[in-house]
């Protein structure tokens, strides 16, 4: 039985003292995902948004966290960014099906506001606390590459804070045998504050998906 007790994050315990075993699966991963209490954001949260995908994908895409729809649904890159990023893939010649999605932080951190719910971006405490699941995704599927979308991913993934534009378009050691990649989120584009803006940051995202197909052949539809 797999615990990740409350008592951990307010302990400060080392990970390695209170869970035990080790999950070494994305199935026996996402099953004990699903009663994470390492950081606060399960408190209000639907439920855990844990990643999908096959589990030898030679990329993995790491996004922020779930949105409203994904908390809803449980699954990630569901809402209006995921079908922005959906279609960034097909024009980049990239198999969706063929890679893995997940988040950084995998509950869905919100501000009541009447009846929404709007997204509030999780702080460095819960990245690094969430970064326990990141790490065994990566793992476990030990991927060729693995592309942050976002600082947070990146935060997540790098475990340190970067500048996107500083980043963006290399290829940087990870891992034996892993690399990174750093871009923007889907949902950055989405905010461009005019039409012309978003066509330009789309074809840059674009851009980016298509160095990553050229780098990784295997993905490529
Ligand atoms: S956000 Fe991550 S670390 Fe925090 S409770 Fe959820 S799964 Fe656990």
């Amino acid at each position: 039985m797999v615990s990740t007790r409350r008592v951990e994050h307010q302990t400060g315990l080392f990970d390695s003292e209170v869970v035990e075993p080790h999950p070494r699966t994305i199935t026996q991963l996402r099953k004990a995902a699903a009663t994470c209490e390492r950081c606060p954001l399960f408190e209000n949260a639907t439920q855990t948004v844990f990643g999908e995908g096959p589990a030898d994908a030679p990329v993995v895409f790491v996004g922020e966290q779930p949105g409203d729809q994904e908390d809803l649904q449980g699954k990630p890159f569901v809402g209006p960014a995921g079908r922005m990023f959906d279609r960034a893939l097909e024009e980049a010649g990239i198999d969706r099906k063929r890679v893995y999605v997940t988040n950084a932080v995998k509950h869905f951190k919100f501000e009541p506001r009447g009846k929404r719910r709007l997204h509030k971006k999780p702080n460095a405490y819960e990245i690094d606390r969430c970064r326990w699941w990141l790490d065994r995704e990566i793992t476990v599927i030990e991927p060729q590459l693995a592309v942050a979308l976002g600082v947070t991913a990146a935060r997540g993934l790098l475990s340190r804070a970067v500048t996107i534009a500083r980043v963006r378009g290399d290829f940087i050691p990870l891992r034996d045998g892993v690399e990174a990649f750093v871009t923007v989120h889907p949902s950055s584009l989405l905010r461009a504050p005019d039409e012309a803006a978003r066509a330009q940051e789309y074809a840059k995202f674009v851009h980016d998906m298509q160095l990553i197909a050229r780098h990784v052949p295997a993905i490529r539809a």
